[in-house]
């Protein structure tokens, strides 16, 4: 076998370094007997900012933890942890020397955003208001919570508040603290698109990255893109060991991550390229085909909070898939419902719907299963996911590592473990309708992709539709064939859009949000423009806010 992946398995063939005694010797931390090891450290450098890309598993988290000070690195001997001189030493003539002897001698003051804010909501007791006064070391509240656009909630108690508000609260309590070590875990979770911008562009603004260090984890490629200057990919195998790689510039980065081969350390980190979809292709619908979806023009309203949703005509069709995008609380999850008749409208009317529809629900608890292990909600679903011969066991349950977990109880899994779940149940149930909602919450970028993928398989292969709503612009771009976008006021009013081509659903949502995108001269990816930035004046001025020819 390769062991820890590092004698000549196919899997690695390509790398000709001399592994093993390489790679022990950047041997970080391991926690225990028989334990995740984690290799090497991600160096963060005062005068950019540093993202990190990877596998959920691969050892981010930990990485960021040592880094902050809340983990000390035990370079593998967990039964009697050296102590900081030899840990100095461990690390003598590389970057991260300087950063230890700061940190060893409380000199690096570290403030952590941490993954998981739930725990955030227990802790924090008050309003918006009072914790940020309390939190403000640096005379800057009033301005961080009006750029994340928190100000209407100052007198909201903090346990009170929606996920994405609770994640934009954290971001602007980290913020205003004095430190210069500021870290970011996965800043993204809970937001959509437009908001993930702002949070991106305050890390810029406020982090002081000249003069502090900023480490920023994230697995939606466009935003990471975007708000970092370098990046490390932490590769592995998920739960068993990790690896973080050299720096590269993120561009580079980035495009080295999807080819799944990083030059500077000769090493293959993945079997295939990870391939985004680049053409914005317009895939035509055959005439005179017959829509498995159609509804009229309609108008909801939820009589308890008055939100008021209208909704322009629109259909869907055999081997296609309908992209749904826009921000948070305009009623995207509102709008399933109708198709699925749990909401009825006030006018109009949905006039063709399937009668067998398949629902991935957006908010994700162990009461959506209707089984108690994994193993057999997966096979109430379709045996076939438990069939190792199946495609869908290769392509699904395998790559989202639900094989390596099938004995667990639903109410034992982390909100990453149930999402992976619920995706896999609702692909593998068969129905004529998939109705996705935020399937890429909490997974990474090889998750989404898996998922991504088989959504494009079932709705091609299988002649089948799926709606999904997505805020990962990349993988939006990748499923859809055209989008619907909804607008409107959060919580008072929405409007949805026909559906339309994906180029023209893009540059609506685009010119909304004042973002441009263009594409890699390299990989064609589609990557944010720099606001102001020549070529981001040129598109505006042309009107061409997507992936222009
Ligand atoms: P990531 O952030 O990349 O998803 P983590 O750093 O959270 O990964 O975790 C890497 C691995 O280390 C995981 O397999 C996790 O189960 C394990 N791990 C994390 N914390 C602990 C701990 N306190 N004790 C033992 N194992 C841990
Ligand atoms: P989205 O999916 O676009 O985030 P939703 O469709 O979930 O939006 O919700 C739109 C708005 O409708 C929310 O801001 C919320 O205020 C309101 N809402 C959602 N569900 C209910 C409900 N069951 N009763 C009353 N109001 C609701
Ligand atoms: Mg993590
Ligand atoms: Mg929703």
């Amino acid at each position: 076998g390769c062991g820890i992946c590092v004698k000549k398995c196919p899997f690695h063939a390509i790398s000709i370094v001399n592994l093993p005694d390489e790679l022990e010797k950047t041997l970080v931390h391991r926690y225990g007997e028989n334990m995740f090891k984690l290799y090497n450290l991600p160096a963060p450098r005062t005068g950019s900012i540093l993202g990190v890309v990877g596998r959920n598993g691969a050892g981010k988290s930990t990485s960021i933890k040592i880094l902050a000070g809340q983990l000390k690195p035990n370079l593998g001997n967990y039964s009697s942890p050296p102590d900081w001189d030899t840990v100095i030493k461990y690390f003598r003539g590389t970057e991260l020397q300087a950063y230890f002897t700061k940190l060893a001698s409380g000199e690096v003051k570290a403030v952590v955003k941490p993954q998981y804010i739930e725990a955030a909501r227990r802790i924090l007791k008050g309003t918006v208001r009072e914790l940020m006064v309390r939190a403000d070391e640096r005379g800057l509240w009033r301005e961080v919570v009006d750029e994340l656009n928190l100000s209407h909630l100052l007198e909201r108690r903090v346990d009170e508040l929606s996920g994405g508000e609770l994640q934009k609260f954290l971001v602007a309590a980290v913020l205003v603290k004095n430190g210069n070590a500021y870290f970011f875990d996965e800043p993204c979770s809970y937001l959509d698109i437009r908001e993930r911008i702002r949070v991106a562009n305050v890390i810029r603004e406020f982090s002081d990255y000249a003069r502090n260090y900023v480490v920023v984890v994230e697995h939606d490629l466009m935003v990471l893109d975007y708000m970092s200057d370098n990046i490390v990919v932490v590769y592995g195998e998920p739960g068993v060991y990790g690896v973080v790689s050299k720096p590269y510039g993120t561009r580079t980065g980035i495009n080295h991550y999807l080819k799944g081969y990083l030059p500077a350390e000769n090493m293959r980190i993945r079997e295939d390229e990870l391939r985004f979809r680049i053409q914005v292709q317009e895939r035509k619908t055959e005439t005179g085909a017959y829509p498995v979806l159609k509804w009229d023009a309609m108008v909801f309203q939820y009589e308890s909070s008055g939100f008021r949703l209208t909704v322009e005509p629109g259909d869907a069709y055999t081997g296609e898939v309908l992209g749904i995008l826009g921000p948070n609380g305009v009623g995207k999850t509102t709008f399933l419902k109708l198709l699925n008749r749990e909401a009825e409208p006030l006018e109009g009317a949905v006039l063709i719907s399937a009668e067998k529809i398949s629902v991935k629900p957006q908010e994700l608890s162990p009461r959506v299963f209707s089984e108690e292990t994994v193993m057999a909600n997966l096979k109430s679903a379709s045996p076939a996911t438990l069939d190792p011969s199946s495609w869908i066991y290769h392509e699904l349950v395998r790559k989202l590592g639900l094989n390596r977990m099938l004995e667990r109880r639903v109410d034992e899994l982390s909100g990453g473990e149930l999402q992976k779940l619920a995706v896999a149940v609702a692909l593998a149930r068969d129905a004529d309708l998939y109705f996705l909602d935020e399937p890429s919450a909490y997974l990474d970028v090889e998750e989404r992709i898996s998922v991504a993928k088989t959504i494009r398989r079932i709705v091609e292969e299988k002649g089948k539709t799926a709606l999904v709503v997505e805020h990962d612009l990349l993988v939006q771009n990748y499923i859809s064939d055209r989008v619907m976008v909804f607008l409107g006021k959060p919580g008072v009013e929405g409007h949805a859009h026909s559906p339309v081509s994906l180029r023209e659903g893009f540059n609506r949502l685009l010119r909304e949000l004042d973002i441009t995108v263009r594409r890699d001269s390299e990989s064609g990816r589609p990557r944010i423009n720099k606001p102001g930035s020549v070529m981001d004046r040129e598109q505006k001025a042309r009107g061409e806010y997507y992936l222009p020819d």
